[in-house]
């Protein structure tokens, strides 16, 4: 299936590694030119060539920290009119709510909140004029079933989810979306480094944890970068124009609702 999107432009936020490269991927296979954030420049660039050399499309690496201002104005300055926006950014640290101050919510809210409004803000009004215009937050699967270790990421992104909720209904009608992917569990650094504190806490080692998680999903496995990809690149597709403000959770069936 032809996505319709070659020689489009995407600006794809926090993608040196894991779901953020998933999406750069799936977007330059179908033909879009794409500009890669994330902060540490080696794997960064390191990214940024073999999507060139695999996909033949222009690549564009911002070495920066994307919750910043500073980060966010040398994302644009050097992607300043994409047709496709995917925000991401590293997670909030777990913990228990009675530790965190003012600086660790703030701080969850820059990420994982703020920073997706504040580029969609600098973003949208040119996808509007341009009649197309494809973004993408990737969340996570706790938006629709909280864990309750990670309240930072839980509030943050419930903001998010609510505020997307309200302004994508007032860009479809110029062929501009605006989606929430959520992931479950997909095998990444982060979920990774993520089960080597919980197998520590059990007493069981790093390959038994993994084990145990993989075999818990009704998949009987993790989601890996290429699948969250390739669904963020059909998100983006010209085919999708008529969905928005949905939340789409990939996590192998964990959730258990009907809803
Ligand atoms: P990952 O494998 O650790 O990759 C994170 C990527 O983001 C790296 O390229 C990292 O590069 C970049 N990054 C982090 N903070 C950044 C910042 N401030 N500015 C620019 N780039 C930044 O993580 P992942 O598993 O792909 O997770 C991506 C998002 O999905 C996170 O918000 C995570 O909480 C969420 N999520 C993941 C899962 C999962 O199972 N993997 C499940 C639910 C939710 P640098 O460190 O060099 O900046």
């Amino acid at each position: 299936m032809d996505l319709g999107i070659k020689g489009r432009k995407a600006l794809v936020c926090a993608a040196s590694k894991g779901l953020g490269r998933g999406c750069a991927f799936s977007l330059a296979r179908e033909g879009v030119d794409v500009t890669i954030t994330a902060r540490t420049p080696g794997p960064l660039e390191a990214t940024a060539e073999e999507i060139r050399k695999e996909t033949g499309v222009t690549v564009t690496a911002v070495a920066c920290d994307i919750t910043t201002e500073e980060g966010r104005q040398q994302a644009l300055a050097a992607c300043p009119d994409p047709d496709i926006l995917v925000n991401n950014a590293g997670g909030p640290p777990p913990g228990d709510f009675r530790d965190w101050d003012r600086d660790d919510w703030i701080k969850a809210l820059d990420a994982n909140m703020l920073t997706p409004i504040f580029l969609i803000k600098a973003t949208v009004d040119g996808m509007i004029g341009r009649r197309f215009g494809r973004v993408v937050n990737i969340t996570s699967g706790a938006v629709k079933s909280p864990i309750d270790i990670l309240g930072l990421s839980n509030g943050a992104r419930a903001g998010l989810t609510g505020f997307i909720a309200g302004l994508s209904r007032k860009t479809v009608r110029h062929n501009v979306t605006i989606n929430n992917l959520l992931p479950g569990p997909f095998d990444t650094d982060r979920l990774r480094s993520n089960l080597k504190t919980r197998a520590k806490a059990a007493g069981v080692s790093e390959e038994e944890m993994l084990r145990i998680r993989a075999e818990e999903n009704p998949a009987g496995r993790f989601g890996t970068a290429e699948e969250f990809g390739d669904m963020c690149a059909f998100i983006c597709s010209a085919q999708a124009g008529f969905m928005t403000g949905q939340n789409f959770l990939m996590d192998g069936g964990h959730y258990p609702g009907t809803l």
